[in-house]
């Protein structure tokens, strides 16, 4: 009898793998533990959903609790926690509405995420101040602007009586943005939009690092322009305040804010898994195979809290998106069904939206990392249209593309610009998955009609330049 597969953690990555499972093997039993009342949510959305491009918090679930119970068959537990696991005895304990029990699994998925990091900032715990990882904190946000309450049944967790105060206190005039990451340029846009005043804190010389350096100028130029007030290289000290955020004391620096977000990166949920002793690898992520599997043949762990191989250095690596959350989550799904599944790899292809501009990023996008990875790295950067010259309202795109001198292979690649941009950090994407050179890279047949690109698209262009280089 190999006893039900047993998942803990119901989104990206738990979901995938429970759904993929039940439809592969469906006599066999699948239970997911979620601590939380939302399950297969799109925390991807939450910006989108503060800034009121997306309506209300319901739209942001892909597949509702119901759904899964009735369709597909899965044993799924809201409000219950996982808080042990016993990997001699193979059972977890659950801690649920009704008290803790103890639940057997043939194989057990970790999908535990992360957390968004909280520094130990003064006045960390003052009213205003957010960090932005789950449904409830983007509502609060919301109610904190003084905007209308989502029309959900919003989970209980002291959600009530935060909406009641809220309600009651001014709005806020001016928000500081503490971390200049992908959420935290998302969040400067999303406050912009309700008329704040946006300071963005960042302690390191650009904002959006995984970026590099190129990419984040031209970002941090708009972003002057949208309004937003950047302190680069800017270590905030703590939020001043007696009740609620007052001001962002920042070495001299004191700026007056009634908000403040703060979002300077995740950390993966090991907790767990660390506790039943399973293996953490060199990113403090969970430690995987290409199956996903951990240092138990019995325990995968995939999404936010694993680590995964990345494709141009073969290294392990932690890099939190929702994609390779899904993917590895479905792979882990169909391989316990009885079909061994790899994972896949991963390249940290990621894209974001800063105001007006498309910024995006794949593989190793500077000299240095590449040369820590050990590379002999070569680069350009490159500016060319995205739409025949002669066909109206083309923009420029930037492209940083890197490439190795000794094997010639592309390493990676970064692009902004106002359009067309995340199309085309996929080709570079399909590239490294390829293994291609930086030649292959420049002989592509890629599309070309005047309105889209022109004859030589912008990143066969840079593919020629870089090559010309090598
Ligand atoms: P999670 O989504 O974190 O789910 C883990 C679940 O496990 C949670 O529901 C949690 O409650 C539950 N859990 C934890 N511990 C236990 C326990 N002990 N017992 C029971 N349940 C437990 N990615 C992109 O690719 N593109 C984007 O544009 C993007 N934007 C984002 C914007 C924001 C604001 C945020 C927060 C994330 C964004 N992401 C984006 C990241 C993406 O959302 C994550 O990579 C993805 O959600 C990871 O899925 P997961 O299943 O691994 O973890």
């Amino acid at each position: 009898m190999e006893g039900p597969f047993v998942i803990v953690g119901g989104d990206a990555a738990g979901m995938s793998a429970a759904s993929k499972a039940k439809r592969d093997d469906p006599d066999r039993d699948v239970v997911v533990f979620e601590k939380g009342e939302w399950v297969s949510y799109a925390a991807c959305g939450l910006p989108y959903y503060v800034k009121g491009d997306v309506e209300t918090l319901d739209d942001l679930v892909t597949v509702t609790p119901e759904a899964f119970v009735e369709e597909r068959g899965i044993d799924l537990r809201t409000n219950h926690e996982v808080t042990a696991v016993d990997r001699a005895d193979r059972t977890v304990t659950v801690a649920g509405p009704d008290g803790e029990f103890e639940q057997a699994y043939g194989d057990l998925l970790i999908a535990t995420g992360a957390q968004a990091i909280v520094p130990p900032f003064d006045g960390i715990d003052l009213d205003g101040v957010f960090t932005l990882h789950n449904m409830n904190e983007a509502a609060q946000i919301r109610h904190y602007l003084g905007l209308d309450t989502p029309t959900v049944n919003l989970p209980e967790s002291g959600y009530g009586e935060a909406a009641t105060e809220y309600a009651a206190a001014e709005q806020p005039d001016a928000v500081a943005v503490i971390g200049g990451g992908y959420v935290g340029i998302e969040m400067a846009e999303a406050f912009a939009a309700h008329g704040l005043d946006v300071h963005l804190f960042e302690m390191l010389p650009h904002t959006l690092q995984p970026f590099g350096a190129e990419a984040a100028v031209v970002v941090e130029e708009h972003l002057r322009e949208q309004g937003v007030e950047l302190h680069l290289d800017t270590a905030v000290d703590g939020m001043v305040g007696d009740e609620h955020v007052e001001a962002i004391a920042a070495g001299d620096l004191t700026v007056p804010v009634d908000l403040a977000l703060v979002g300077v990166g995740v950390a993966p949920n090991t907790e767990l898994a660390e506790a039943a002793g399973i293996e953490l690898g060199p990113t403090g992520a969970i430690a995987t195979d290409e199956y996903g599997r951990t240092n138990d043949e019995h325990v995968y762990a995939a999404g936010d809290n694993a680590e995964m191989t990345h494709v141009v250095t073969g290294d392990p690596d932690h890099v939190p998106l929702a994609l390779s959350a899904n993917r590895a989550g479905r792979a882990i799904g169909a391989t316990v069904a009885g079909d061994p599944t790899p994972v896949g790899e991963i390249a940290g292809t990621a894209a974001v939206k800063a105001f007006d501009l498309e910024v995006a990023r794949t593989g190793l996008v500077d000299e240095e990392t590449a040369r820590e990875a050990g590379f002999d790295p070569v680069s350009v950067t490159i500016t060319a249209e995205s739409r025949a010259h002669y066909y109206p309202g083309g923009e420029e795109i930037q492209i940083t593309l890197l490439g190795d001198r000794e094997g010639e292979r592309v390493l990676g690649a970064s692009m902004v610009g106002r359009e067309g941009v995340p199309k085309r950090i996929d080709t570079v994407a399909t590239a490294l998955h390829a293994g291609l050179t930086v030649q292959q890279l420049s002989y592509l047949d890629l599309s070309y009609a005047p309105p889209f690109s022109p004859v030589w698209d912008p990143v066969l262009t840079a593919a020629k330049v870089l090559d010309g280089k090598l």
